[in-house]
C-alpha cells in the first residue's frame, strides 16, 4: 500500500461522515439480527398503548421490579415501576448519587396512529354492516383501505364489567377491512388529491355482511347479526360502544424484510421501536450512577394530550414524590436531570430524496439518530437541545462505542413534526431526542433496519450505566 499523502492525513483528520455499521463492523450484524427476535415479539404482543402497559407490566416483574410505593424507601439498586391508567408507565432503578444530582430519564412513547371506533359507530347500508371511525394520529388515509385491520380495545358493561378485545391477531381470527374503489370506477376518485384519495368519513370498517337467522320482520337484520354476535362475545350491546376504547389496527405480525433480513416490517414501530429498547435497557441495568426514569408515555401522535401524555403533570408528580422522600428538593432534581426524548425520526427514502436534505438526513443501517430539534417552519414547536447536551450524549454514545449519526425530520419547510422533548423541556430538564430511522413512518407497515435497532439499544443503556 503506497504511504498516505499529507493531504489524505489532513482529510482523515478533520472531515467526518457517518459509516454504514454493516461495512465499518459486519460482526454487529448477527448481534442486531438476534436482538430483534425478542423486538418483534414485543411488536406483536403490543399493538395498543394499553397492550404495552401489560407487555411491559409483565417483562417488569419477572426482571424483579415492584410497584412504586411513594410511602416506602428505597435504597441504591431498588427497581420499581408505576403505571398510569393502564396506559402510560414510568420504571426506575434507584442510583447511587443523590437525586439531588439529577435523574436520568428516557421518554418513549407507546401510542400509535390508527382507526378509533367513533362512540356510535355500528350501521347498517345497502347490506353491509360497517363501523365508522375517527383515525388517531398523523395517518396518509389511503394507506388504511384494502388492508386487514384488527380489533383491539376495552368496553364496560352496564354493571361494570371490564371485557378486553383483540380479535383478528390468532390464526383463524376473523379481520375487518376498510374497502376502496376498484381502478375500473375509479376514474373520478382518482381525479381527487392523494390527500383526500380516502376522505375521512370514508374510512368505515366492514364489520359484518350476513342477516341474523329467521329475520324477515325485522330491519337491519346484517346489524343485528353483529350485534348479537358481540354479545355472544363479549356481552355488549350497542350502548356499552360508548364506554368503550376500541382500536382498529393493522392485523399483520412483524416479518423480516429483505433476502438480507436486514430490517423489521411491522406496524407501530413508531415509537415501540424505543419503548421496547428503552426497557431492555432500563431491565438490564444493576446499580446505575443516576436513578433512572424509563417512561413509556401516551398520546404523543395528537400532541401529548390528556392525562397519560406527556403534557400532563404526571411525570413532575412522581418526581416530586421520589424527592419528597429523599429529603430532595424536586426543582434541583429537575434542573440538573438530563432526559432522551426517544422517537424515531424520518430515515432517508431515494424514491423521495426530494423531500429530504442527504447531509442533513439519518440512514437506515448508520445506527440511532440524534436529532437536535424537530419541529416545522423555523423550528416552531421543537425542543433544539443545548449544544452542551449534544456534547454529553454523544461522549456517552461514543465512549461506549455506539454507532450514531445525526439527522433532521426532512429538508427546511418540507414539513415537519414534533415529539415528547418539549414538554420534557418545559420541566426545566435538558433534553435531546434520540432514536431510530424509520421508512414509510406512520403507515399501516413501516421499515426499521435491525442495525440501527440493536445500536439505539447500546445508546440507552449508555446513557443509563454511564456516571
Ligand atoms: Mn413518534
Ligand atoms: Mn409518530
Amino acid at each position: 500500500m503506497s504511504k498516505k499523502t499529507k493531504a489524505q492525513e489532513l482529510q482523515e483528520q478533520l472531515t467526518w461522515t457517518f459509516p454504514h455499521i454493516g461495512k465499518d463492523s459486519p460482526g454487529q450484524i448477527e448481534k442486531a439480527s438476534k436482538y430483534c427476535e425478542g423486538y418483534k415479539a414485543f411488536l406483536n404482543a403490543g399493538k395498543t398503548e394499553r397492550e404495552c402497559v401489560k407487555a411491559a407490566v409483565k417483562m417488569l416483574k419477572k426482571a424483579g421490579y415492584r410497584p412504586y410505593d411513594r410511602k416506602a424507601s428505597y435504597e441504591a439498586g431498588d427497581k420499581v415501576y408505576y403505571v398510569n391508567r393502564d396506559k402510560a408507565l414510568i420504571a426506575t432503578t434507584f442510583g447511587r448519587k443523590p437525586l439531588s444530582e439529577g435523574v436520568r430519564i428516557n421518554g418513549a412513547h407507546i401510542d400509535s396512529p390508527r382507526l378509533d371506533l367513533k362512540p356510535n359507530p355500528l350501521y347498517e347500508k345497502d347490506g353491509l354492516a360497517l363501523l365508522k371511525t375517527h383515525y388517531y394520529g398523523g395517518i396518509r388515509k389511503y394507506q388504511w383501505s384494502a388492508v386487514p385491520l384488527a380489533m383491539h380495545g376495552v368496553v364496560y358493561l352496564e354493571d361494570g364489567t371490564r371485557v378486553e378485545i383483540s380479535l383478528g391477531e390468532k390464526e383463524g381470527d376473523p379481520v375487518f377491512c376498510v374497502t376502496d374503489l376498484l381502478p375500473h370506477l375509479a376514474g373520478e376518485q382518482n381525479g381527487r388529491k392523494l390527500s383526500e384519495g380516502i376522505k375521512g368519513e370514508e374510512l368505515n370498517v366492514v364489520i359484518g355482511s350476513l342477516p341474523y337467522e329467521d329475520s324477515k320482520d325485522v330491519k337491519e337484520a346484517v346489524k343485528l347479526k353483529v350485534l348479537a354476535l358481540l354479545n355472544q362475545y363479549y356481552g355488549m350491546t350497542e350502548k356499552d360502544f360508548i364506554r368503550a376504547e376500541i382500536e382498529m389496527v393493522p392485523a399483520y405480525r412483524a416479518v423480516d424484510i429483505g433476502l438480507d433480513r436486514g430490517m423489521v416490517g411491522a406496524y407501530g414501530q413508531d415509537d415501540r421501536v424505543c419503548a421496547y429498547t428503552a426497557l431492555q435497557a432500563e431491565m438490564g441495568v444493576t446499580d446505575p450512577v443516576y436513578t433512572t426514569m424509563t417512561i413509556l408515555t401516551d398520546k404523543e401522535e395528537i400532541g401529548s394530550v390528556g392525562n397519560t401524555g406527556l403534557n400532563s403533570d404526571y411525570v413532575l408528580h412522581y418526581i416530586q414524590t421520589l424527592a419528597e422522600r429523599k429529603g430532595a428538593d424536586y426543582k434541583t432534581v429537575l434542573a440538573s436531570s438530563l432526559c432522551l426524548s426517544s422517537d424515531v425520526n424520518a430515515a432517508y427514502d431515494p424514491t423521495f430524496a426530494s423531500v429530504y436534505e442527504s447531509r442533513n438526513s439519518c440512514y437506515a443501517g448508520k445506527g440511532c439518530v440524534l436529532t437536535k430539534y424537530t419541529g416545522a417552519r423555523g423550528k416552531s414547536s421543537s425542543n433544539d437541545a443545548s449544544a452542551e447536551v449534544m456534547a454529553k450524549v454523544i461522549r456517552i454514545m461514543d465512549e461506549a462505542g455506539v454507532c450514531w449519526q445525526t439527522g433532521e425530520l426532512g429538508a427546511v419547510d418540507a414539513g415537519g413534526g414534533g415529539t415528547i422533548a418539549q414538554f420534557v423541556a418545559g420541566l426545566n430538564v435538558d433534553v435531546v431526542d434520540l432514536g431510530v430511522p424509520i421508512l414509510s413512518m406512520h403507515a399501516p407497515f413501516e421499515l426499521a433496519s435491525k442495525l440501527d435497532v440493536y445500536h439505539t439499544y447500546l445508546a440507552f443503556r449508555a446513557f443509563y450505566t454511564a456516571g
